[in-house]
């Protein structure tokens, strides 16, 4: 008997609509662009959701994995008209030349916005569904920073959301979405969705999972899952750097009938209605933060989380008002990184290890949230920047920071990096040969995810609101797209019992 044929691919962005710059095809090569074979070699053995597709489907020998295309880019600016459209058609050629499939698995993202195309996932979804036809099965992972718009599951039902913030259960994920598509295809599982669109918005610094609203949140989904209530439930908190329609929070089941789906997703979307003042939280400023880290007295070190300037919420990642303080009071046992800063790499390089060289740190992509630091710097060591990832979130993942330098001004010990990059891993800091749990103070360029690997590593993390383009306070972006009845701009109402709130914006 033939193998049943399952397609996998990854098309994954996250894009913010107020950041200048465009998301362009470098982008995904530089983070992973990768075609058929190339696939399976950058994604087996990976914690990702695509590595979680991979082993499900190898350990079932009566399916061929047809790997189509993969290409994620790291968060930024809106993706670029020409970009979006040739990924879509080099996604939709590969469906083409594959011939027939038996199903699909798609690692989407959920928070993408194109030039022109404010809903590209949905788009994307619907090209799909038609090229296929309606009865090849289709699941997705979508992730927690989602802006779902209710026609997502008139495409399919099987979408699952990430449930942990850091997000350590992208692979998890993947392998359920999986294991649904061979229940689907192997013995004839059907289930059905319910979406509900809340009128909210949410900051995301309040999101993390171990804790706080959203820990309540995905304590409900489960339990309602391992009751056996339903199959799956997604919580979606949204990306509010997104100014699109269908931007802000919303909630996902997935049950074996449709009234089930319904009644778990309204017990979740009122659950979310009801906790959502406790996604608001007011972050000191730079000065502020920098005096708190210094009255702790703990051993570990405390980090300064610069999250306004947090690559994977779209920041540029050479924002210097932290530093600049930083620098300004010579903290002795101080790290700051990564910082976004090819330029100065290169002049490192050419000076040479071991010598002193003058820079012009940072402030050059987004002069806007701070002027460059000038500054006299020794060179203590210089890498081509790949690591690979060994905390829990994207572990085993090859990185390339496209060159590192390991700089010291004053007491301050540098990382310098060649691109826009989160320090979600210590290897970022221990590839090149500094131990960052060696140190008082850390300043970061990060939100939530380090947590998964740098908790164990750390005593206290203060976030910092510097100017930067993932700024906590939303106050700061003029919205144009975004429904004008929407909390927290606006107070509004939200009822569960009308049909219209199943299918939209209220
Ligand atoms: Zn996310």
């Amino acid at each position: 008997m033939a193998k049943l044929k399952v397609g996998i691919a990854f098309f994954y962005h996250e894009s913010h609509s107020f950041v200048s710059g465009k998301t362009t095809l470098k982008d995904f090569r530089d983070e992973g662009y990768f075609k058929g074979q190339e696939i399976m070699e950058a994604y087996l053995g990976t914690k990702t959701e695509v590595g979680g597709f991979i082993d499900v489907l190898s350990a079932e020998n009566r399916v061929e994995i047809v790997p189509l295309l993969c290409a994620a880019a790291i968060p930024s600016g809106v993706v670029s008209f020409e970009t979006y459209h040739l990924l879509e058609q080099e996604l939709m050629s590969s469906l083409l030349d594959a011939g027939r499939l038996d199903g699909l698995l798609l690692a989407l993202h959920g928070s993408m916005v194109a030039e022109n195309v404010l809903d590209p996932e949905r788009e994307l979804l619907s090209k799909i569904r038609a090229f296929l036809g309606p009865d090849i099965p289709i699941a997705t992972t979508l992730d927690m920073h989602a802006n779902l718009s209710s026609e997502m599951i008139e495409y399919t039902p099987y979408h699952f959301g990430f449930k942990t913030y850091p997000h350590i259960d992208m692979y998890d994920q993947g392998v359920k979405a999986a294991r649904t598509l061979l229940q689907h295809l192997l013995e004839g599982k059907r289930a059905e969705a319910a979406f509900i669109k809340l009128p909210m918005m949410p900051p995301s610094i309040n999101m993390k999972t171990a804790e706080g609203p959203m820990h309540t949140l995905v304590t409900l989904a489960k339990g309602m899952e391992n009751k056996g209530e339903i199959m799956n439930a997604s919580v979606f908190g949204g990306f509010p750097y997104s100014d699109v329609p269908m931007a802000g929070a919303s909630v996902l089941t997935i049950a074996r009938t449709k009234e089930e789906a319904e009644k778990a997703a309204k017990r979740l979307a009122k659950k979310f209605w009801d906790v959502k003042e406790e996604f608001i939280q007011k972050l000191p400023g730079v000065k502020d933060g920098v005096q708190l880290a210094l009255i702790e007295k703990a051993e570990k070190p405390v980090v300064l989380a610069d999250i306004s300037d947090n690559p994977l919420s779209c920041g540029s990642g050479d924002t210097t008002e932290l530093l600049r303080e930083i620098i300004r009071l010579n903290l002795k046992g101080s790290l700051f990184g990564g910082l976004n800063d090819p330029e100065s790499i290169e002049k490192c390089r050419k000076s040479g290890i071991g010598t002193e060289v003058e820079l012009t740190l940072g402030g050059k992509i987004s002069p806007e949230f701070g002027l460059p630091i000038k500054l006299t710097a020794r060179v203590n060591a210089l890498s081509d920047g790949v690591f690979y990832n060994s905390g829990p979130f994207n572990q085993n993942l090859r990185v390339d920071a496209k060159g590192a330098a390991y700089i010291t001004a004053g007491n301050v010990d540098i990382l310098l990096i060649g691109r826009g990059l989160s320090a979600n891993d210590p290897e970022m800091f221990r590839h090149i040969g500094i131990e960052p749990a060696a140190y008082h103070i850390l300043g970061l360029k990060v939100k939530n995810h380090f947590r998964a690997a740098f908790d164990p590593l750390i005593s206290k993390v203060i976030y910092i609101d510097a100017p930067g383009a993932a700024s906590n306070d939303l106050t700061h972006f003029k919205y144009k797209n975004i429904p004008h009845q929407i909390w927290p701009f606006k107070t509004v109402q939200f009822e569960l019992s009308g049909e219209d709130r199943q299918n939209g914006n209220s």
